[in-house]
């Protein structure tokens, strides 16, 4: 009998979902779904179809597993808008019906019609209320190396982060999988990335997944997974990790996936909410679609120009691009260590434009508030990372998606005019976070924070050459 051939990560965790001992890239397998995640945008039309599908006269449908699908409303919160809030309703509503385990309401919410803009919480440590679902899934213990992960979102695949296969669906595969568990994926090829050396203080996980988008265009891996390896990701922290998974989809990725070391192993085992899972190693053999090796010395910081992710140039080319506004937030820059890396720049300074902070989970917010700009608790009269930010100028919004992606004429930041902003979200098609005619920068929060404090994009090495120590934020 011929030797088994090794497989990828991604292969091996669909193959042990498939019932399979292998499966070949390209193949349709039915696989068991672990977790389903939605949320507040496309939670009520996935409800809907599955109760159009799932229900026969006198017995009304329930979802295969009320311990498994997690409901996260984050998009649309801060905001008068009464069609979010009865979103929001809909999602309670389901959630009573079946009697669902894991759902993180805004209970600042009033639904009710013309009740208008909610009081955000006033103490982020006491509300049910979550934030931004990447962030959020892991952060509450839904996350495990080895399992599916599907969610109605396309940057679900940031949890591959922690070793899972993790990918967005659309509202009718999701109801499918609410009244089933099992979803038929075809088994994508995988794409290497392999980065060498530590990271440098002035670069972060957004640089190194820009370079790749810059590479490979944003089709250029088109239903295939990214598998991000080397000590260059083993450098990075799992928050950063998050970041590159994240972005996959900005080059059409299926998936991305990282390997599972001692720093995934801490955090999951302190988060889980299930005690078992499964850790699969890349194997030697295995065989790629693609393989990109890259040094970190040579790299340099990047943004991503107006309209497209792929759009790269170095921060330093784009010295003279003029801007009107800087945002740090969202599931690629929203997260704790993104909060220290722009407040390290951002302490003892003025920023130069409006500069709207929104952090990316109630936790996050939670640990502005306590933790110093070094990721430990602060001491009695020691600045936060929330004063640090409110000092040096920043407007600091509620947790939640927020101007990432536009959303109601009142949210938080959103960018109402034709203006330039430089900004750590991860997606910067025309009207993306609001107006068309806007000019949207990617890029990391160091060099968000560089460009808030002169108003053109900035190299962050102008202000960062010490390796920015983040102690105990993001750990576990
Ligand atoms: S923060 Fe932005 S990219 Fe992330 S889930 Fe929300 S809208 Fe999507």
């Amino acid at each position: 009998m011929p030797a088994a051939k090794p497989m990828t990560l991604t292969e091996q965790i669909i193959a042990a979902h498939a019932g399979r001992a292998s499966v070949e890239p390209g193949e349709n397998v039915w696989v068991d779904v672990d977790v389903l995640m939605t949320h507040d945008v496309c939670g009520p039309g996935t409800i809907g179809i599955f109760k159009e599908q799932f229900s026969s006269p006198g017995k009304p449908a329930k979802v295969w597993d009320r311990d498994r699908v997690v409901i996260i409303p984050d998009h649309y919160i801060f905001t008068a808008d009464d069609k979010c809030h009865r979103n929001v309703q809909i999602l309670r509503d389901f959630v009573m019906e079946q009697g669902l385990k894991y759902y993180y309401d805004p209970d600042f919410i009033n639904t009710a019609p013309g009740s208008g803009f909610p009081n955000p919480y006033r103490d982020p440590t006491q509300t049910k209320y979550k934030g931004v679902c990447h962030k959020a899934l892991p952060e509450e213990g839904h996350i495990r190396p080895g399992e599916i992960l599907l969610g109605t979102d396309s940057h679900t695949c940031t949890a591959g982060a922690f070793g899972q296969f993790a990918t967005g669906v659309g509202n009718t595969d999701a109801a499918f999988v609410l009244g089933t568990g099992k979803t038929w994926l075809k088994v994508p090829p995988t794409m290497k990335f392999a980065f060498h050396g530590s990271i440098p203080p002035y670069l972060t996980a957004k640089d190194l997944i820009l370079a790749v988008i810059g590479d490979i265009g944003f089709s250029g891996a088109t239903y295939k997974a990214m598998y991000f390896t080397g000590d260059g990701v083993g450098s990075l922290s799992l928050e950063d990790r998050m970041t590159l998974t994240n972005m996959a989809i900005e080059a059409g990725g299926k998936n991305g996936i990282c390997d599972v070391d001692e720093k995934t192993l801490a955090y999951v085992r302190a988060r889980s909410n299930r005690p078992d899972w499964t850790v699969y190693t890349e194997p030697t053999g295995a065989k790629y679609d693609y393989v990109k090796e890259w040094d970190l010395e040579n790299f340099e910081p990047l943004v991503a120009k107006p309209h497209s992710p792929d759009n790269t140039a170095t921060a330093r080319e784009c010295k003279d691009v003029k801007l009107d506004r800087a945002y740090i937030g969202s599931c690629t820059g929203g997260k704790i260590t993104d909060m220290i890396f722009a407040a390290t720049i951002l302490r003892g300074n003025k920023v130069k434009i409006p500069t709207f902070v929104v952090p990316g989970s109630t936790e996050v917010h939670a640990d502005m508030k306590r933790l110093n700009v070094v990721g430990q608790p602060k001491a009695p009269g020691e600045k936060s990372i929330e004063d640090i930010l409110l000092d040096a100028g920043c407007q600091l919004g509620p947790a939640s998606c927020a101007a990432c992606l536009g959303g109601p004429v009142d949210t938080f930041g959103r960018l109402n005019e034709p203006v330039n902003c430089i900004s750590t979200t991860n997606r910067n098609f025309p009207g993306r976070m609001g107006h068309k005619e806007a000019g949207v920068y990617l890029a990391s929060p160091l060099t968000a924070a560089a460009s808030a404090l002169t108003g053109y994009v900035t190299d962050p090495r102008e202000y960062v050459s010490e390796p920015i120590a983040t102690g105990e934020a993001g750990v576990v």
